[in-house]
């Protein structure tokens, strides 16, 4: 049977049945399709055939150790210049008490992002690193965007894998996925020209991948972007999978527009989000885990992505304040009990794993 949109419902399922790869005129047809439930729907059945009813937590903290940038992308509601109102620098001192929540945890992760400060040297970030694991050697640091990786290399007037070689041997356990916005030329000259583009993004990833460092993948979606660009986006992700293996997760994110130079914008609407997941799901087909990040999606339309493609709920992501300083509700972080029950809730099973998606109960 044909939708309104062309799609060929039968042909569609049956791809995904066989676990063959959708195409990219296929992943635009579903962002377009009426029936929003059906494409859910598609999304649960690859989702529960690889995991079923489980769905996967981090004990975790949010590190953003300075919010002072040297750029002004247009998304952006975290950054500031050096003296600005609203500008901040943790101390050392300050993030090993903050990373003390984590200490003794099983399988504790802390996510360590920020901007990219004129004035720090190279040398503030491998030390960063090593302090943290030499008073919590059992926390796994997941530690900096390819945009701040690219900016270190600058610093350091090294070469990217040079970096990378030397943060792990300071304690970086994998990269984040920030700072892919969405991968289209178009986008990053209309939104973030003075950061890196694309190819630079996805080339800083590779090299990772091959040093053996795992990172993760996102797409920051509800701004001017099109569907075409959101598939273009995601074909790139599973092109360079196929290649490397290297990535652990995707994870979609929400755009908040408060406090940001597009704040005229609207805030995508549940649906949109829960579908944006989904087709993350259906066409990142060697993409092992697809997570809802509840501090952007909202702890709601987290829970509905459980049974749209989503298998991972991220964690208790205490301290965050990127998306924070954009206006986002959500609160500051959630205990593990009411992590739990809110999986528990919404009718998935939660499975506590560690940073490299190892469960551990
Ligand atoms: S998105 Fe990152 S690089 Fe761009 S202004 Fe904000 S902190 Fe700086």
């Amino acid at each position: 049977m044909k939708t309104l949109t062309g799609v060929d419902r039968g042909q569609i399922e049956a791809c995904l049945e066989a676990g063959q790869r959708l195409s990219c005129e296929e992943g635009v047809a579903l962002f377009e399709e009426p029936d929003f439930e059906w494409v859910c729907s598609l999304a649960n059945r690859v989702r529960e055939r690889l995991y079923a009813d489980r769905t996967t937590y981090v004990v975790n903290m949010h590190l953003n150790y300075s919010n002072v940038c040297a750029l002004s992308c247009m998304f952006c509601a975290f950054a500031r210049k050096s003296g600005q109102e609203g500008a901040y620098e943790m101390s050392l001192e300050e993030m090993i008490e903050r990373v003390s929540l984590m200490k003794g945890v099983e399988g504790a992760e802390v996510h360590i992002v920020g901007g990219l400060h004129p004035d720090y040297p190279y040398e503030y970030y491998p030390r960063l690193l090593s302090t943290l694991r030499e008073h919590y050697p059992n926390v796994h640091l997941k530690a900096f965007t390819a945009v701040e990786i690219d900016f270190f290399a600058q610093l350091a007037g090294k070469s990217v894998g040079w970096v990378l070689q030397d943060l792990r041997e300071n304690g970086l356990g994998s990269l984040p996925g920030g700072g892919a916005e969405v991968l289209t030329d178009r986008i990053h000259q209309k939104l973030y020209r003075d950061k890196m583009g694309p190819e630079r993004w996805l080339a800083i990833h590779k090299q990772a991948h091959q040093l053996g460092i795992p990172t993760s993948a996102t797409m920051l979606a509800g701004h001017i972007e099109t569907m075409a660009e959101r598939i273009e986006h995601l074909d790139k992700l599973r092109r360079l999978q196929d290649e490397t293996g290297g990535f652990l997760a995707y994870i979609p994110l929400r755009f908040h527009p408060d406090n940001t130079p597009l704040k005229k914008l609207n805030l995508m609407d549940g649906d949109a989000v829960v579908r944006n997941v989904a087709l993350g799901r259906l066409m990142l087909d060697n993409f092992p885990h697809v997570k809802a990040y509840w501090v952007m999606s909202g702890l709601e339309n987290a829970a509905r992505a459980q049974f749209a493609g989503a298998d991972d709920f991220d964690g208790t992501v205490v301290d965050e304040r990127i998306t924070h300083m954009a206006g986002c509700e959500t609160p500051v972080g959630v205990t593990e009990q009411s992590l739990l029950q809110m999986i528990r809730n919404s009718g998935r099973r939660p499975v506590r794993r560690d940073a490299l998606y190892n469960l551990l109960s």
